[in-house]
């Protein structure tokens, strides 16, 4: 089932920031930072950085630093996408930049509103049986069928709500999907 929550997609995420970052280097040590009640353990090494996730996997990645006119700024480099960054977003068994895991969500999210189209079709051939096109058009609402011959009325209406149903699930979600790629969703 299509997940209610496709908004914001990492401002729950637990974090770590270039501030922990610093500590980090000046310290020469590695530990742990919690955020979100999970636990990362990082180590940092001359460029490279490693990230023990919350699953104790190991994720190699580097850090950078441009120049300040006092001492340096640091960066984290995406593992994944290899931009500079400021702060870093962790789950169990991943760590990325805002950006990639937003692309992430979104496409988890794409695909879970195709598993849902798709199961809209195969029930309305289901219900309204014969083949027709028009079934694969979710702009055609479910009443826009004609109830199939030799069906009863209370078995047809019974079938044609649950459909419509699913189809008003379709839309809710759809329409987040449609917001956010019109720029209308704040990120
Ligand atoms: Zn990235």
């Amino acid at each position: 089932m299509v997940r209610a929550n496709t908004r914001n997609y990492t401002s729950e995420l637990p974090r770590i920031n270039v501030k922990q970052l610093k500590t980090l280097i000046i310290n020469h040590v590695q530990y742990d930072i919690t955020s979100g009640n999970k636990k990362i353990t990082v180590g940092v090494k001359g460029d490279n950085i490693a990230y023990q996730l919350p699953n104790d996997k190991i994720v190699i990645g580097r850090i950078d630093k441009t120049a300040l006119s006092y001492g340096w700024r640091y960066w984290f480099i995406c593992p994944h996408c290899h931009s500079r960054r400021s702060t870093l977003f962790f789950t169990n068994k991943n760590i990325a930049c805002r950006d990639c895991f937003n692309l992430h969500y979104a496409s988890q999210s794409e695909n879970q509103l195709d598993r849902l189209r798709r199961k809209i079709v195969k029930a309305r051939y289901t219900l309204f049986k014969g083949k027709n096109r028009e079934y694969h058009n979710l702009f055609n609402h479910a009443y826009y069928f004609p109830k199939p011959k030799g069906m009863s009325r209370k078995r047809f209406a019974m079938e044609q709500n649950k459909l419509i149903n699913m189809e008003s699930i379709y839309w809710d979600h759809a329409r987040v999907y449609v917001d956010k790629i019109c720029g209308k969703v704040e990120r």
